[in-house]
């Protein structure tokens, strides 16, 4: 088979500024040893997140001329609107200006004390939402999926026998609805498949139980099942697409994800009198129905994005060139969380540098000496975003310390990810000499932020 190469050729480029070993030192050290106290134009190669960071095409951004700003009945609503229902079928849909907004409205109408939402692994902000409401959040991902150098197909699925023993302990009347995330962000970007979807919805119909999809990156999910499930390999992807969102109730969706905006997201579903309660939690903090927080070129440029999403040609791109990065890192022995997911290639830090405790911070360290060695802004996932103090002051540490390398969509090329690829074998090479890290400041909440850090040095 010939190279899959990038499906677009570039019209507008952005210029990446290169920075000298000195100079990058002087960031680090001014930044606090931490990448989001970073300017951007500091750093060369940007994976902090493949959220809002996509390039939008020669096609979204002639839709962002043709915007109708009317502030009721745009134009641009309206060919938003008829997008969302032919890919997802369902009956009210409603503009947010990003995905947290749509799980804001949601949840403050079905969440509440004493209620309980399951998901396959909560998105941070999709778990803060439901807390927030006073609702409980439960993670209920597979065996599989918390296994992270197994190689499975669906990794992001719901454990299924644990959602019914749920159901039975709090009663369906304490559970307002039930989520699976597509794919699993939390999760490490593993796929959800059909016929685990099927599966879930039924067991949802049967106790009266809505079920949603936050439905983020619901086009590489629907790759993921095209490529891996059984019966679907030459099903198009948008039909897999109709079928994904035609076993749920509704989705939350934000579209700085699979739309390739920067900005943008929705709320949809099929219930008349939740999406009219929806509808009037947007109008007091969001704005009109028909615009929500967004400008109506915002809108053009999503309904844009929603079709070319779909393209099979950028989705074989899209998934393989994460794929790429991480079997080129595997293969020389780096550790990873297995399989790549679509979105992203997470390192796996305590194996990285088994000499640095949990406690010291294995994944900030990885995430610095990235940046010292090649520019590359990467994200610590583990025990400082997530790591706690007990009651007695003890330090108890992440699940996992990963560092995430998010992938934005359209931005990099090949040799950009062949110069990542470099940067991490050139750190995994001198591993024994990367010191660990204590926090010298940190805020209450979201520590990960805007903690300061400083090395310990031998
Ligand atoms: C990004 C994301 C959200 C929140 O969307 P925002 O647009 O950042 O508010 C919710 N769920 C998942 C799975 C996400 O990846």
């Amino acid at each position: 088979m010939k190279t899959i190469i990038e499906p677009f050729k570039i019209k507008s480029v952005e210029p990446i500024r290169f920075t000298t070993p000195e100079e990058r030192e002087e960031v680090l050290r001014k930044g606090f040893y931490n990448l989001f106290l970073v300017r951007a134009e500091d750093v060369l190669i940007d994976l902090l997140t493949d959220s809002g960071t996509n390039a939008m095409s020669a096609d979204q951004w002639a839709g962002m001329m043709r915007g109708d700003e009317s502030y009721a009945g745009a134009r641009s609503f309206y060919r938003f609107e008829r997008k969302v229902r032919e890919l997802t079928g369902f009956k009210h849909i409603i503009p947010t200006h990003q995905g947290r907004a749509a799980e804001r409205i949601l949840f403050s109408l079905t969440g509440g004390k004493g209620k309980v939402v399951p998901n396959n692994s909560h998105f941070d902000t999709t778990r803060a939402n439901v807390e927030f409401s006073g609702a409980e959040a439960v993670d209920l991902p597979t065996a599989e999926g918390r296994d992270p150098e197994l190689i499975a197909d669906f990794k992001g699925n719901m454990d299924t026998g644990a959602l019914e023993t749920l159901i039975r302990k709090v009663g369906p009347g304490s559970i307002p609805l039930c989520m699976i995330t597509v794919t699993n962000n939390s999760g490490g970007g593993q796929p959800v498949s059909l016929a685990n979807i099927r599966e879930t919805g039924a067991i949802c119909k049967r106790h009266g139980i809505p079920l949603f999809l936050d439905a983020c990156r619901f086009a590489e999910n629907a790759y993921f099942i095209k490529m891996r499930e059984r019966g679907y390999a030459s099903v198009p992807v948008k039909e897999i697409v109709s079928e994904m969102f035609s076993l749920a109730d509704g989705a939350t969706m934000s579209a700085k994800k699979d739309a390739i905006v920067n900005m943008g997201g929705f709320l949809a579903m099929n219930d008349d009198a939740l999406a009219s309660g929806a509808r009037n939690l947007l109008i007091v903090t969001e704005g009109f129905p028909t615009y929500g927080g967004l400008a109506g070129r915002d809108l053009e440029a999503i309904a844009q994005g929603l079709d070319e999403v779909l393209d099979e040609r950028y989705l074989e791109y899209r998934i393989r060139s994460v794929a790429y990065l991480g079997e080129r890192l595997a293969a020389a022995g780096v550790p990873i969380l297995q399989p790549p997911g679509g979105h992203a290639v997470y390192l796996n830090a305590s194996k990285f540098l088994p000499q640095i405790t949990p406690d010291r911070y294995p994944g900030q360290s990885l995430v610095v000496e990235l940046f010292r060695r090649g520019g590359i802004r990467s994200v610590e996932i583990g025990s400082v975003m997530f790591g706690r103090r007990g009651a007695g002051g003890e330090f108890i540490p992440a699940r996992m310390e990963l560092v995430r390398l998010a992938i934005p969509r359209r931005v990099y090329t090949q040799s950009h990810i062949d110069y990542v690829i470099e940067v991490v074998l050139e750190c995994y090479e001198n591993r024994a000499r990367f010191p660990g890290y204590r926090i010298v400041e940190e805020p209450a909440m979201l520590r990960h932020f805007t903690a300061k850090f400083e090395p310990i040095l031998r």
